[in-house]
């Protein structure tokens, strides 16, 4: 029986006649950029999140630019973001021509740590990008609180996170803006790329919307120098789908995900492994279940002899890519980040998977361990 780590082919066959038909209406109105469906996605998802607003874009890492750039980070601009993430959240801050500050994670839920960030900020900081890693969301209540004292915007990296809460509030809602994608492998993924911020402050709702098309407000009368970064009509059909789904699966992926705990626990109180860790506060929604390990080359092998997929989350933080050398960081600058990187496993965890394969892929950890 072969696992993979994420099974789209069998969430499609799941919901192949809605999502079928909500192409084939797409093609009936020959509506395909800036329709109907991307306006309603868009409400959905603001009423959500408990936003006043929501405005789609091409992918996640448009969502990010288009954030800082309404925000206002400029060239000399400090940003301060984990280096425990995808590229794209540090990429778009230099996209901007503005500097990348990393803060080191913390030891527990890998998010960055909002203890550490106080002391990285200088004269030229001027916002934060917390990422809400694998699905579990940064103590946002901390961090608000923390920039209640400065001048700084708060950009929420919500890639991976969206339905996660902290406190009962949702991902994308405490921050200034909240950032999300739509790539096929997230937990609400189109069938292309997707993206969408969320925010409830109406200039940054209103400079994003004219950002992503050309800066524009009325047809051919430009305001500034935009973006072309929209959300085409068929992907918002299928995501406006998917979007119905959302709950069921991310409550899915939190049973399975507190399944894995109970069979993996033995193995974790040998101290051979440990569980993805929790913020007690935080209603994770599991985009990938991260196991940490000294022995994660073992496991995968063993893994992959049996035909079952796992993957490495993140093998280099980004302080130390080499796309990143020239802002000077060292091997050994974010210790916490540098280890998680050499342990991180992330296991097949999505709502498809049944309770047989999570036993298998738990019995093939186990005897990799023994
Ligand atoms: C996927 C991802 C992005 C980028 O999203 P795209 O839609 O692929 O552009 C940004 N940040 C994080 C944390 C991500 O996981």
């Amino acid at each position: 029986m072969s696992i993979p780590l994420l099974d789209l082919k069998a969430q499609y066959l799941s919901i192949k006649e809605e999502i079928d038909q909500a192409i084939m209406q797409v093609l009936d109105s020959s509506r395909f950029v800036l329709g109907p469906e991307m306006r309603a996605l868009e409400q959905e998802i603001a009423a959500y999140c408990g936003t006043d607003y929501a405005v789609a874009v091409a992918n996640g890492t448009d969502a990010l630019v288009l954030a800082l750039h309404a925000c206002g980070i400029e060239p000399g601009d400090e940003v301060i973001t984990s280096p425990f993430t995808f590229f794209a959240s540090a990429e778009t801050i230099a996209n901007l021509g503005a500097t990348p500050v990393f803060v080191d994670i913390d030891p527990v839920t890998l998010n960055i740590d909002v203890n550490k960030i106080e002391a990285n900020l200088t004269s030229k900081t001027k916002a934060i990008i917390p990422v809400h890693i694998f699905g579990q969301m940064v103590d946002m209540e901390s961090l608000m609180q923390l920039v209640r004292n400065y001048d700084l915007h708060v950009i929420e990296d919500a890639a991976q996170a969206i339905g996660a809460e902290y406190k009962g509030k949702k991902a994308g809602s405490y921050g200034h803006v909240g950032t999300f994608s739509f790539f096929p492998t997230k937990n609400l993924g189109a069938y292309g790329d997707g993206g969408m911020l969320v925010t409830s402050d109406e200039y940054i709702a209103e400079k994003t919307t004219m950002l992503r098309f050309h800066g524009c407000k009325t047809k051919y009368y430009h305001e500034e120098i935009g973006y072309n970064s929209r959300l085409d009509e068929i992907q918002a059909a299928i995501l406006r789908v998917k979007f119905r789904y959302l709950d069921a699966w991310n409550e899915a992926r939190r049973e399975k995900a507190a399944y894995y705990d109970q069979l993996l626990e033995p193995l974790a109180k040998q101290g051979k492994l440990i569980l993805p860790g929790r913020d007690p506060l935080a209603k994770s929604v599991y985009h990938l279940y991260v196991l940490r390990s000294a022995d994660r080359e073992k496991i995968a092998m063993e893994l992959h002899a049996k035909g079952i997929a796992s993957g490495v989350y993140y093998p280099l933080p980004l302080h130390l890519q080499k796309a990143f050398a020239y802002l000077g960081y060292k091997p050994g600058d974010l210790p916490v980040a540098e280890k998680a990187c050499t342990e991180a496993l992330a296991i097949p965890c999505y709502p498809e998977l049944t309770t047989a394969q999570q036993e298998e892929i738990a019995n093939v950890i186990h005897a990799a361990l023994a």
